[in-house]
């Protein structure tokens, strides 16, 4: 908690009064043509003061899942002046990506590894030592939005460094079945965050530059559900009766990969239990010859796979997360889609 309740709120020298709502550009770069380029940020201020979380989304600039549930996060009716803190919603973070159907920086950086940064770095570095002093400073919570990269999906799921403890509780909080613990530095933001003390989830879902309805639910949900678990909306009566929501922390997770090159008929989607052995797809040459079986090693849930069925040998085909008990998180993930329908409202 780097925040005491009565300090003025201020991004980029913009003061944000209780009680109020502020579009605030913070300024990045300029194009070849001198175009200035700046990261739009949506401020929310309740008029009680509270925990001043961040929501960001494509960092990634093709993942853009999270771009539409930021939008519908600053206009669901649960978000204003009855908030008790501060909501800073930054739908875009790689404008310039974002703009180029890219996950890149133009030097094809990965904004992602160019954390915490430097204020004299690369472009990346710039952007990201801005967000750190702009926004991540002055949070006490953070979530980040991601999809699965481009011509591949993954089952919605949290991401987050699970031996802090906040962390862990929010994690959970977020109601959904998956939970991968990430303890990786690889110079993300949400390894900068947590080295700052600011607990921070990472959701993933979906595919990058598309728009999918049910992951966009979910994380909606998803969000608000952590608002409510740190206090800054009220829960909801209706959502209090069905929030038993349980989740599963994966024991570990693998990679399948093709064994040879050729086209991949794939047998399973995401979210589905698999035993060790099961076939995952079968592999062929294009007359349907020379037939190679994908099998997963290991008994566990797809979280994630390729979308583009003409592979080469080596390639990632199905992301695998092994748990205790994965038939247990089958019949919760199916649960947790029904529910989905009736619990979302926007
Ligand atoms: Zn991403």
């Amino acid at each position: 908690m780097n925040k005491t309740p009565d300090e003025p709120f201020e991004i980029c020298g913009t003061p944000v009064p209780r009680g109020t709502r502020k579009r605030i550009e913070i300024p990045v770069t300029k194009l070849f043509d001198y175009t200035g380029i700046s990261v739009p940020v949506m401020v929310v201020r309740g008029k009680q003061d509270g925990p001043v979380l961040f929501v960001s989304a494509a960092i990634h600039g093709d993942e853009i899942n999270g771009v539409e549930v930021v939008k519908r996060l600053l206009a669901s009716r649960r978000i204003g002046k009855n908030m008790k803190g501060t909501l800073i919603a930054v739908p875009i973070v790689n404008v310039i990506g974002f703009n180029n159907n890219s996950r890149y920086l133009p030097d094809r950086r990965d904004l992602n590894r160019c954390f915490p940064g430097l204020s004299k770095g690369s472009l990346g570095g710039q952007i990201a030592n801005t967000f750190m002093k702009e926004i991540v400073a002055k949070s006490t919570h953070g979530i980040d939005l991601h999809t699965g990269a481009i011509h591949r999906t993954n089952l919605p799921q949290i991401r987050a460094c699970l031996d802090d403890e906040e962390t862990n509780r929010l994690a959970h909080s977020f109601g959904v079945p998956v939970i991968i613990n990430s303890t990786i530095r690889d110079g993300s933001l949400r390894q900068a965050a947590a080295e700052r003390g600011i607990p921070m989830l990472l959701f993933e879902g979906g595919e990058a530059l598309r728009y999918e309805e049910k992951v966009i639910q979910t994380g909606l949900m998803g969000i608000l559900a952590v608002m409510e678990s740190i206090g800054m909306i009220k829960g909801r009566e209706r959502r209090r009766k069905s929030s038993q929501k349980e989740t599963f922390v994966a024991r570990s997770s693998y990679w399948v990969r093709a064994p040879h090159s050729g086209s991949l008929r794939i047998r399973k989607k995401v979210g589905t239990l698999v035993k060790k052995g099961e076939i995952l797809g079968e592999l062929s040459d294009p007359y349907g010859g020379d037939k190679i079986l994908v099998k997963a090693q290991r008994t566990g849930i797809i979280i994630g796979k390729t979308m583009i069925p003409l592979v080469n040998n080596g390639d990632a085909l199905f992301h695998i997360a092994t748990f205790e008990d994965s038939g247990a998180v089958e019949e919760q993930l199916e649960v947790f889609e029904e529910n989905l329908e009736q619990e979302y409202e926007e």
